[in-house]
Parts: structure tokens; C-alpha cells; sequence
């Protein structure tokens, strides 16, 4: 195992990975920004180098600092945690070369799931299902894309092949709207992703959004259940929770061995997420996500297998200890996703944290780096805190959240705890299932603007 890893990240992931290593002894180096010097891990670890000022490009995202840090701090591993520079394959590359293990699979495996028609192409060669489409980037005639469009069948979504962050996406619902939906995605992937291809994906109605959590070792791997992530706004999950709401055992099997499959092919390594779409009773691949995940503890609740102590076993070189037959899930699990905004206009409210007292009690786990009198900077993503709480079954882990959620104060800044207790006194919520426009369409009947 790693004696010493170096964590680029911050925040409560940081932590969350700075406890994993403290948990089995590997002593831990914090990287910050000017802005995160009074972050929790940071006082934690055994070594903190500061990286540069606030802004991420010059600190978070500053490969050569990062890895100066490294070399200065005599680590041995990176752990890239999530967002950042997590799936950049180029960095992953450069960690490598600089004779440094990246926490995370190779390079190449990156590079191919961050290209999503290259992802795409590898699920079906896997036969994992995915959404009827162009099969491939769309070419410049405009005829030819509107036969495409026409055998997959309106509403069609446009999609950046290099995009992601629910960016570079553009639903087009009629012929004559197509052309010019593709030049000005095609502009816009460009401009931000620096890479103009798109391609075009039947646009599903009513999805819910499930995925599939893995670990892998390059050789084996094994699925940990699902995930349905389907509370969303503006593609940006809020609440999560495992298993799915209605999901077979037959479902989950069946999808978790084509994934298993999947990883085998690419000879997969680390921890990973397929993200599906599943509506009607099918399930249609959308893209796979190469890192661990925000709401990987309700994973980690219902399976009791730590993800992010694997994912360092597995980069320490250690073959995969977990046989499918090992995983067992237990009861239910939710997590709520606690940012610091306004919990009506979805406005950003960083600022100090005057107070904070976490919740508890049975089945409860908050994983967060806040405390009274941290100050939350306006940099980075608002997310400050998540709540997860597990139980029996579903009806258990929401009454366990919903006093969770009661019991939890946060002074001086504004967050979306209101907007959670409303959610979950929402009878539809308590039924569960709901789609990925479930929230959406709540905020417009309910906040007429
Ligand atoms: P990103 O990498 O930006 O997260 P994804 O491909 O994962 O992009 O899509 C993000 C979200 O966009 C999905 O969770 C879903 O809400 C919506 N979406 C993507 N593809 C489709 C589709 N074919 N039909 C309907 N909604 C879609």
C-alpha cells in the first residue's frame, strides 16, 4: 500500500478521500488554494502545499504545481477525487510520467469515455444497450443529417461529442429546426470543448436517470447495485438513492453484468459510473463517468464496501477483493445534496457559516467540511454538505432524512434545505420513480416566475 497520497482536491471529497487514506495509514498531502487555507483536511494532513490563488485554473487545475507538489512532498500517489482535473486524460498521463500512480484508470480508457461517441462505440461493442442514433459523429451534409434524424424520429437531441456538465446539448422537435440546431451546437462545442463534433440521439421524454457504480482492477471487476439520480435541475443532481425505486433483481443483474462486461473489455481500472437512461422497462447508456462520484456513499451504505479505500487498493496494484457474490445490498439509502444557494432562485450564496450543526442519530452520515465560522468562497461549486441516511427499507431512510434534514443548522449563508423537506413531503417523492423533469416541472407549477 501507498505510504504517502497526495489529494488534489478540496472540499468534502477531500476529506472524504483524506479519511479513507488516515483510515489505512497512508499519510496524506493537501494541496490548496489561497482561498481554502482554513479547509478542514488541510489542517488534517501530514503535509499542505499552497498551489496558487483562488482561481481553479491557476490552483485546482495547475498541472505542473500539482505535480511540483507532489515531487516537493515525496507522495507516491494522486487521488484526483471528482470535477477537476479528474477525467483529464492528459494529466493522468502526466502523473504518470512523472513516475507518480494516478488514482484512477489509464490514460487511454479516459480519453475514449470522455470522447462520447468513442464511449458510445465501446458499449455497444460490449453490448451494453444505448440510445437509437447517428452511430457516429454527423457529417457536414445537411440532407444526410436530416435522414439521420428522420429514421431515429423526432424530438432528437444534439449532443457535443467532447461535451459534459450538462453542456452542449440542444433538443431539436422539428424538421426544420434541425440545421440550424446542429451548426449552432456544433459552435458552441467548438468554443468550449474545442472539439466541433456532434451527434444526434433520440430525445427520450420521461426518462429516469440510473447508473451503474463499479469497481474494476484491469482484470475483474463487480457491480455495486445502482443508483436512480433522477432529481435533477439543469442536469445537476440533488437528490440521490439506492437501489432504485421499483428496479428486479432481474433489472439490476442484467444490466450490471453487461457493465461488468463492459469493464472487462476496456480492461477497466478504479472505481466508475454507467450512466443510463431507463424508460418503458429499457435501459439506454448515455455516458460513463471514469472517476468516484459525489453521491457514491449510498453506494457505500447499502453495500458496506468502502469505494474510495478500494479504488486506493486497486491503484496500489492489489487484485480486486470483492467477488460479485460478496456484494450484498442491505435496506435503502438517500442522500441529499446541501448547496449553499437560495433555495427559490438557485442564486449562489457563499459567505460565512455563522453556524453549522450537523444532524445524527441511527443511519445517519454527513459527509461535509463545513464549520461554524468557515467561510464558503464564491469560486468553486456550492455544494457544501451531504446528508445520507439509510434504513430498512425506502420509507425509513426518507423519515430518517426528513428529521435529518430538520435537525440540521446552517446560519449565515442560504441553502436548498428548504427546497429538500419540500421535495420530501411531496406524495409523488413518497411514491418514488419520479422522472428527470420531475423537478423542473414542480418548480414551474409551483414558483410561477
Ligand atoms: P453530461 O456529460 O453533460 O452530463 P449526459 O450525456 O450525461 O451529459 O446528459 C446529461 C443529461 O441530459 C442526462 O442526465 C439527461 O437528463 C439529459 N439527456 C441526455 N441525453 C438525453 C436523451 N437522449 N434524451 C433525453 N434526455 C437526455
Amino acid at each position: 500500500m501507498f505510504e504517502k497520497v497526495l489529494i488534489a482536491n478540496r472540499g468534502e471529497i477531500a476529506l472524504r478521500i483524506q479519511r479513507a487514506c488516515h483510515e489505512l495509514g497512508i499519510k496524506t498531502v493537501a494541496v490548496y488554494s489561497t482561498a481554502d487555507k482554513d479547509l478542514r483536511h488541510v489542517h488534517l494532513a501530514h503535509e499542505k502545499i499552497c498551489i496558487g490563488p483562488p482561481r481553479p485554473a491557476e490552483s485546482y487545475l495547475n498541472v505542473p504545481t500539482i505535480i511540483s507538489a507532489a515531487e516537493v512532498s515525496e507522495a507516491q500517489a494522486i487521488h484526483p477525487g471528482y470535477g477537476f482535473l479528474s477525467e483529464n486524460a492528459d494529466f493522468a498521463e502526466r502523473v504518470e510520467s512523472s513516475g507518480f500512480v494516478f488514482i484512477g484508470p489509464t490514460p487511454d480508457v479516459i480519453r475514449t469515455m470522455g470522447d462520447k461517441v468513442a464511449a458510445i462505440r465501446a458499449m455497444r461493442e460490449a453490448d451494453v444497450p444505448t440510445v437509437p442514433g447517428s452511430n457516429g459523429v454527423l457529417g457536414d451534409d445537411p440532407e444526410e443529417c436530416l435522414r439521420v434524424a428522420r429514421r431515429i424520429g423526432f424530438p432528437v437531441i444534439v449532443k457535443a461529442a467532447g461535451g459534459g456538465g450538462g453542456r452542449g446539448m440542444r433538443v431539436v422537435q422539428t424538421e426544420a429546426a434541425l440545421h440550424h440546431a446542429i451548426v449552432l451546437t456544433r459552435s458552441e462545442a467548438q468554443a468550449a470543448f474545442g472539439n466541433p463534433d456532434v451527434y444526434l440521439e433520440k430525445f427520450l421524454e420521461t426518462p429516469r436517470h440510473i447508473e451503474i457504480q463499479v469497481l474494476a482492477d484491469g482484470r475483474n471487476a463487480v457491480y455495486l447495485g445502482e443508483r436512480d439520480c433522477s432529481m435533477q435541475r439543469r442536469h445537476q443532481k440533488i437528490i440521490e438513492e439506492a437501489p432504485a425505486p421499483g428496479l428486479s433483481e432481474r433489472e439490476r443483474r442484467s444490466l450490471g453484468e453487461r457493465c461488468v462486461e463492459a469493464c472487462r473489455r476496456l480492461k477497466y481500472r478504479g472505481a466508475g459510473t454507467f450512466e443510463f437512461l431507463y424508460e418503458n422497462g429499457e435501459f439506454y447508456f448515455i455516458e460513463m463517468n471514469t472517476r468516484v462520484q459525489v453521491e457514491h456513499p449510498i453506494t457505500e451504505m447499502i453495500t458496506g464496501v468502502d469505494i474510495i479505500q478500494e479504488m486506493l487498493r486497486i491503484a496500489a496494484g492489489e487484485p480486486l477483493r470483492l467477488r460479485q457474490r460478496d456484494i450484498v445490498l442491505r435496506g435503502h439509502a438517500v442522500e441529499c445534496r446541501v448547496n449553499a444557494e437560495d433555495p427559490r432562485t438557485f442564486a449562489p450564496s457563499p459567505g460565512l457559516v455563522t453556524q453549522w450543526t450537523a444532524p445524527g442519530g441511527p443511519g445517519v452520515r454527513v459527509d461535509s467540511h463545513l464549520y461554524s465560522g468557515y467561510r464558503v468562497p464564491p469560486y468553486y461549486d456550492s455544494l457544501v454538505a451531504k446528508i445520507v441516511t439509510h434504513g430498512t427499507d425506502r420509507t425509513t431512510a426518507l423519515a430518517r432524512m426528513r428529521v435529518a434534514l430538520r435537525e440540521t443548522t446552517v446560519e449565515g449563508i442560504r441553502t436548498n434545505i428548504p427546497l429538500h423537506l419540500d421535495l420530501l413531503a411531496d406524495p409523488r417523492v413518497e411514491r418514488g420513480g419520479t422522472d428527470i423533469h420531475f423537478l423542473e416541472k414542480k418548480l414551474a407549477d409551483e414558483l410561477p416566475r
